[in-house]
């Protein structure tokens, strides 16, 4: 099992392009830079928050000032070559519930009523911008060039135990025919397994859940686990070949510069935001 998982990871591909556009740097998948297709992954920079949020922080709730955090997600959108307007948000649970939206959905978590909680979205309507949030955990990109689909999650610790890539590939599969051979998949800058200590309890539960080489020991009670290559694993069991994988390979905990992290600024911090749609 480990053999051929080691052999199955020599395949996938590992790092990141940074661009920055009007001020807004965006970390992207070089395997996702293909025509009729946007995406990207912010940083803190460029944005008009203070303090610890300082200042791209494109979290609504964990600022008291809604104003910048609107003003933050204009210069997102600007950044990101996208309308503000055509953006929907998913409404984090922590979870691994993923939704079809369309451009009726547009707007939802900007100033309309958010979507039920869900923390993914998939789309085929090129109309429609999909958005997550993120501060250390994964962010999920689907792209399938031959249905023309897409499909973005954001997956915590949790939501990577509940396999949401695996639902979220299941799901484009239902709503839209993808064959999972087809989906090119990346993962977006997250806390790194030398940085995501757990409790030994809980790094069991990751081993069981992918494999042993997820999770190694730490201090005593403590464990240090993969979220990439839990990320890998789930993407691999959706059918997702190993050289249409992409793992980024930026750690959110070690780079204060350029990102917010919830366990280095032990959560008083902003997120920043992922997208992808069609175009
Ligand atoms: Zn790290």
């Amino acid at each position: 099992m480990q053999n051929s998982y080691d052999a199955l990871a020599a395949r996938f591909a590992h790092g990141f392009v940074y661009e920055k556009n009007q001020g807004i740097g965006f970390y992207k998948a070089c395997s996702l830079e293909l025509p009729g297709l946007r995406h990207g992954f912010s940083t803190r920079e460029g944005g008009v928050s203070k303090g610890p949020y300082a200042s791209l922080n494109l979290h609504w709730q964990k600022e008291g000032c809604a104003a910048d955090v609107l003003e933050n997600y204009r210069r997102f959108a600007r950044g990101a070559g996208v309308a503000y307007e055509d953006m929907v948000i998913v409404n984090h649970a922590h979870g691994n519930n993923v939704l079809q939206v369309s451009r009726e959905d547009r707007g939802k978590g900007f100033g309309l009523p958010p979507l039920p909680f869900c923390d993914g979205l998939i789309t085929n309507d090129p109309a429609v911008v999909l958005v997550t949030s993120h501060a250390d955990c994964g962010a999920f990109f689907f792209y399938d060039p031959r249905k023309r689909a897409v499909g973005m999650a954001h997956a915590g610790w949790k939501g990577t135990l509940m396999q949401i890539g695996l639902v979220m590939a299941e799901k484009m599969q239902r709503a839209f025919g993808t064959n999972p051979g087809d989906i090119l998949a990346a993962a977006g800058p997250c806390i790194c397994p030398k940085c995501f200590e757990v409790d030994a309890e809980l790094g069991e539960a990751f081993a069981n859940a992918f494999e042993p080489g997820v999770c190694r020991p730490g201090k005593p009670g403590k464990a240090y686990v993969d979220l990439p290559q839990c990320a890998a694993i789930q993407f691999l069991r959706a059918g997702i070949l190993p050289e249409h994988i992409t793992l980024m390979d930026a750690c959110t905990f070690e780079n204060p510069a350029m990102f917010f992290s919830h366990r280095r600024d032990k959560g008083v911090t902003g997120s920043m935001a992922a997208f992808i749609r069609l175009c």
